[in-house]
C-alpha cells in the first residue's frame, strides 16, 4: 500500500487544519531542498499538505485514497474512469443479480483506509497495552448508486485492507516470553502517594513494564514480526436488490480491522446514496418529473421522450385526451421504481404538465365563428357587439 498523505506529514487522519499546517511547516523547513533535503520529498510533502489543507480535496481524497481522486481528474484503476461525483471506479464486467444485465464494479482500495489500515504496531515502549473490552466504533461510508442501480439492482464488490490478529501468536506478538518481572506477572501495579501526615493513598494501575500484559516478549513472533496483526485483502460483497431504497444502510457485523485498542473489531455500516441528478425524482416507490407543453399541445395533446428513465430506455409519454391544464398530474402504472424484488413489482411515475402560457392575439371573425362552434358557444355571444348596456373598448395591460 503507498504511504498515505497523512503518514507523509506524519498526522493522524483526523487531524485539524491547523495541525496539517504546523506538521507541514516543520518538514518543510527540515526537508526543503536548499537545506540538502532531497526535491522528490519535497515535492511529495507539498502535494499532501495542498491535498490535506483544502476542505473539498481531503474529502476526496479520504474517499478514493488516491491523489488523481483528490485532484478530480480521472484514473481510478486500470480500467478506471470517473462515474457521478467525481468517484473513480474500476469496472468489471458481468451480470447483474436476478438475471438483469448489469455491470458489477469494483472499488478498488477506495475504502482501505476507511475500513482497513494497519492493526496495531508491535507496541510502545513497555510492551503492547491491553486491549479495552467490549466492541470497537462502527466505521461508516456511503455507496454511491444510479437510479438505475436502484431499479434493476446491482452486485458490487468492495475491497480493502483488513487487519486480522496473528494466528501463530493469537495477537501476542511472541513466540516465547516470561511473567513480567516488575508486576510479578500480575499485569498491575500498586502504587502508594502521601496526601497527607500519615496518610496514604493507593491507587492500582497498568504495569508500565508490560503495558498490563503481565508477560514480557523473549522472542518474537516470526509470522507477524511482532506485529501482532497481519493485513489481507478483504472482498465484500454488496447486493443491491429491486426495492432498496436510497439511505439504506447494509451492515457487514465485525468487518471492520481488528485493533490493539478493542477485543472485537466494529462493523462495517454502509449507505445506499444515490449520487445522480436527473430530472427523476424519487419518493417511496414512485417516479417524478415534469414535461413543458405549449398551449395549442396543451389543447390538441403531444407527445414527449423523456430521458433518463432507470429501466433504461426513454419513458414515451403521449396525451390525446382532451384539453389539459397547467400542473395537470399524468400517470403512469408500473413505470415507477420497484417496490420489492421477486417477483418485482413497480410504482408509478407521475408526470406533471407545465402549459406555456398562449401567445397574444386577436381573433378574427371566421376564427371566433369556428371556436364558438368547437366549445358550443353560440354565434350571437362569440360575437358578441353591443349586448350589453355598456360597451367599454379594452386593451392589454
Ligand atoms: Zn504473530
Ligand atoms: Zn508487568
Amino acid at each position: 500500500m503507498p504511504v498515505s498523505l497523512y503518514d507523509t506529514l506524519g498526522v493522524s487522519r483526523d487531524a485539524s487544519t491547523d495541525e496539517i499546517r504546523k506538521a507541514y511547516k516543520a518538514q518543510a523547513r527540515e526537508k526543503h531542498p536548499d537545506r540538502g533535503g532531497d526535491a522528490e520529498e519535497f515535492k511529495t510533502l507539498q502535494q499532501a499538505h495542498e491535498i490535506l489543507s483544502d476542505d473539498n480535496k481531503r474529502k476526496m481524497y479520504d474517499m478514493t485514497g488516491s491523489v488523481e481522486g483528490a485532484e478530480g481528474h480521472g484514473g481510478g484503476g486500470p480500467n478506471g474512469g470517473m462515474a457521478a461525483g467525481g468517484i473513480p471506479f474500476s469496472f468489471m464486467g458481468g451480470m447483474g443479480p436476478f438475471g438483469m444485465p448489469g455491470v458489477s464494479f469494483d472499488f478498488g482500495d477506495m475504502f482501505s483506509g476507511i475500513f482497513g489500515g494497519p492493526g496495531g504496531g508491535p507496541g510502545g515502549p513497555g510492551g503492547p497495552k491491553r486491549a479495552r473490552p467490549g466492541k470497537a466504533p462502527n466505521k461508516h461510508s456511503d455507496i454511491p448508486l444510479r437510479l438505475s442501480d436502484f431499479y434493476a439492482g446491482r452486485e458490487l464488490k468492495l475491497k480493502f485492507n483488513q487487519s486480522r490478529k496473528c494466528g501463530t501468536c493469537a495477537g501476542s506478538g511472541a513466540d516465547k516470553s516470561e511473567p513480567c518481572g516488575q508486576c510479578g506477572g500480575r499485569g498491575i501495579r500498586i502504587q502508594a502517594r502521601m496526601i497527607g501526615p500519615g496518610m496514604i493513598a493507593q491507587s492500582t494501575g497498568p504495569c508500565d513494564a508490560c503495558g498490563g500484559e503481565g508477560k514480557r516478549i523473549i522472542r518474537t513472533c516470526t509470522n507477524c514480526q511482532g506485529k501482532r496483526f497481519l493485513e489481507r485483502e478483504k472482498e465484500l460483497t454488496i447486493q443491491i436488490k429491486p426495492g432498496m431504497h436510497e439511505g439504506q444502510t447494509l451492515v457487514f457485523p465485525g468487518e471492520c480491522s481488528e485493533t490493539a485498542d478493542f477485543e472485537e473489531p466494529g462493523d462495517v455500516v454502509l449507505t445506499l446514496k444515490r449520487t445522480e441528478d436527473d430530472c427523476w425524482e424519487w419518493r417511496d416507490a414512485d417516479l417524478f418529473t415534469k414535461v413543458n407543453v405549449s398551449f395549442a399541445e396543451s389543447i390538441l395533446g403531444f407527445r414527449r421522450e423523456i430521458a433518463g428513465h432507470p429501466c433504461g430506455s426513454p419513458l414515451v409519454v403521449e396525451w390525446r385526451g382532451g384539453p389539459i391544464t397547467h400542473m395537470t398530474i399524468l400517470q403512469a402504472a408500473g413505470k415507477g421504481m420497484p417496490r420489492k424484488a421477486n417477483p418485482v413489482e413497480y410504482g408509478v411515475a407521475h408526470i406533471q404538465v407545465h402549459v406555456a402560457a398562449p401567445e397574444p392575439r386577436i381573433w378574427t371573425t371566421e376564427e371566433r365563428a369556428v371556436l364558438g362552434n368547437l366549445f358550443g358557444v353560440p354565434a350571437e355571444v362569440a360575437n358578441a357587439e353591443g349586448v350589453g348596456a355598456i360597451a367599454v373598448s379594452l386593451t392589454r395591460a
